[in-house]
């Protein structure tokens, strides 16, 4: 998997090609370093400077795709003028035009009944955070000792198990977390295709990011002929064909856009 920046002048020659780039990001992991608990992942003043002169370009669509609930990304990001896509795309704002997926919302009332009995469940387990986001939940225990690790994991499948085995929950898993999530064929790969739907001309999409969820944006920017860039030390199992070390990379490769 070769290291972007190393190709990146055959990159940036497909790029250029290009009358729109649509860029997107992942947030945590990808635009800034994981943390110990996810309400204090800021951006860097220099990442947030690179995304919004980015925005600002003609050539550039720009936005974030994350787990995190849609106003808690809003909040956090907070840069004019970009698309942000929530609970791994189940919401959608600034692309052109708002979206929720019409079937989101009939979860709502359960999500929150899960993560009530969740927060009863683990309420032994120090450093353990139940973020209860409307359309899917996260269950963060990276302040966890990892000697809870397996009994975290238990509680939530336990917690969900009528819910899943009826076929109406998932339960997926990334960096020291573990989610509960409406069975609905939803995630950051349709959600990469509903915001290139809403810029009307395809541009070409590229999409960086860090951790399981992101895999089906990989595939679904270079199945349009993009750019897919997995964030962190070299992954075999990764679908993206390119790699950066870090956000601090990441950046690097903002600054190398606004020059192109
Ligand atoms: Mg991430």
């Amino acid at each position: 998997m070769p290291h972007l920046l190393n190709v990146w002048p055959s990159v940036s020659r497909k790029l250029s090609g290009a009358s729109r780039v649509l860029l997107l990001f992942d947030y945590d992991g990808t635009l800034t370093p994981i943390v110990a608990r996810p309400e204090i992942a800021r951006l860097s003043d220099e990442t947030r400077r690179l995304l919004s002169l980015l925005a600002g370009m003609d050539r550039f669509v720009v936005g974030v795709v994350s787990g995190r609930g849609l106003a808690d990304l809003e909040s956090l990001v907070a840069i004019p003028g970009l698309a942000y896509a929530g609970n791994h795309g189940l919401e959608i704002s600034g692309a052109g035009k708002d979206f929720v997926h019409p079937e989101a919302p009939a979860f709502e009332e359960t999500l929150a009944e899960v993560a009530s009995l969740l927060v009863q469940g683990l309420a032994g387990v120090p450093g353990i955070v139940v973020d209860s986001k409307r359309l899917t939940l996260t269950v963060h225990f990276r302040s966890t000792p990892d000697s809870y690790s397996e009994q975290v994991d238990d509680t939530v499948v336990a917690t969900a198990r009528p819910y899943v085995d009826a076929g109406r929950m998932k339960i997926t898993r990334g960096k020291k977390v573990v989610e509960v999530r409406p069975n609905i064929d939803w995630g950051k790969g349709k959600a990469i295709e509903q915001i290139r739907k809403n810029c009307g001309d395809s541009p070409l999409p590229m999409f960086f990011g860090d951790d399981e969820t992101d895999e089906e944006g990989f595939v679904t920017v270079q199945d349009a002929g993009g750019v897919a860039v997995y964030i962190g030390g070299t992954r075999q199992n990764t679908k993206a064909l390119h790699q950066l070390e870090s956000p601090q990379e990441v950046a690097q490769v903002l600054a190398l856009l606004t020059q192109l």
